[in-house]
């Protein structure tokens, strides 16, 4: 009875971000028609074919250097052989999510606030996820078989935690959803008169800039406070249509701040770093967060050393707009772990260094009663 056609090839419209995902590339051919592939790369996309997903929309692609494979768009997106390689310590889930789990979807690791994976899909599968095995994995994802059950008892826990105030959507990438399908989550979450603010965590105005159109910003604007969080690790994902989409958010009155990841031999010098910063503060983006590289199994490769991330924040403290300076932090099952701490030493009379590396005394400074090493 059936007869097997094949779908009609539409054509890609590249302010669409619904054709953008339709095109989306995820196979060697598709990656072929970007950029000229080394043959490690092309081992690479073959080797983990069977462990994790490809994905890059054809506006990430378009942002690829055809020639060199150390592209940090290449690097971030494109598979690598080094995520066959297994690293001391590393987990699927090192920072413990699976840990705080209440429910299918809800997270609650921290007092006052919850995230909640309301989806597993992304865009784009960054190679170096911290969700890899929920997002990319061809075996699993955090839900199990149960991804498909209804949203009753997420809601169910969020209304009966009244010291929830802040819910952060996540996932996966929450705006792969549509329209309709956020609103229907959001709403429900307004209903709940104890959660007060509510973010979301996307990395489309990085690997989508057309998906943050005036429709979904005119959505989200009805159930303010909204926050979003996304996720630029490079100068060079600062395009001009990034720009717009965060521009757009921003003319809605939803504050835009970013997350990057510290990724080694993508962002991990002061120099990479800066450009970065800066260059969000051109587009009212506020950096929020620097993610020490996760032990992620698949995703090892991409850390660097913490002795790296303190000579990079070394090279911003000071230098550099006070509010373009991000925390650094390591996540681990007992929360976001601060890696820069201020310079100051109470037992060695209240000495503190700036950013230049000059010392001096508060002793010398401050009531010393207020000084903790120097009280009787
Ligand atoms: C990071 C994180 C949050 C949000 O933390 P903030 O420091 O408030 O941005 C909430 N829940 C989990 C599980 C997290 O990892
Ligand atoms: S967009 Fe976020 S959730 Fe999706 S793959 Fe990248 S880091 Fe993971």
């Amino acid at each position: 009875m059936s007869t097997t056609t094949s779908a009609p090839q539409s054509t890609l419209v590249w302010s669409d971000w619904r054709s953008q995902i339709q095109h989306r590339i995820t196979t060697l051919e598709g990656l072929r028609q970007w950029v000229n592939l080394t043959p490690e790369e092309e081992a690479a996309v073959a080797a983990c074919a069977d462990r994790y997903q490809l994905s890059i929309t054809p506006y990430y692609a378009s942002l690829m250097d055809r020639d060199n494979p150390n592209c940090p768009v290449r690097l971030q997106s494109m598979p690598a052989l080094q995520e066959l390689a297994v690293f001391p310590n590393s987990d699927n889930d090192p920072v413990g999510d699976t840990i705080y789990r209440k429910t299918n979807r809800v997270v609650h690791k921290y007092p006052d606030r919850v995230i909640i994976l309301v989806t597993d899909l992304c865009p784009v599968y960054c190679r170096h996820c911290t969700r890899k095995y929920h997002t990319s994995d061809t075996e699993g994802t955090y839900f199990g078989d149960a991804a498909s059950a209804g949203w009753d008892a997420d809601f169910a826990y969020i209304e009966s935690h009244p010291e929830i105030r802040d819910v952060l959507l996540t996932g996966g990438d929450p705006l792969y959803l549509s329209d309709t399908r956020l609103e229907r989550i959001i709403s429900r979450l307004r209903q709940i008169p104890h959660v007060e603010i509510v973010r979301i965590g996307s990395r489309c105005p990085v690997f989508l800039p057309q998906r943050i159109t005036p429709e979904l910003c005119a959505m989200l604007e009805k159930y303010h406070p909204i926050w979003l969080n996304t996720h630029f690790n490079h100068p060079k994902e600062i395009t001009p249509e990034a720009a717009a989409a965060c521009d757009r958010l921003l003319r809605h009155g939803i504050p835009v701040q970013n997350q990057t990841v510290l990724l080694k031999g993508i962002n991990d010098s002061v120099e990479t770093m800066r450009a970065l910063l800066t260059g969000l503060l051109k587009i009212r983006v506020r950096p929020y967060y620097l993610y020490h590289c996760d032990n992620v199994v698949g995703v090892s490769h991409f850390m660097t050393t913490i002795e790296k991330g303190q000579e990079i924040m070394r090279g911003l403290i000071g230098f550099m707009t006070g509010f373009a300076v991000p925390q650094y932090v390591l996540t681990t099952p007992l929360g976001k772990i601060p890696l820069w701490e201020p310079q100051y030493s109470p037992e060695d009379g209240g000495s503190v260094v700036n950013y230049r590396g000059e010392r001096m005394s508060l002793k010398d400074f401050l009531p010393p009663s207020t000084i903790e090493g120097n009280q009787p």
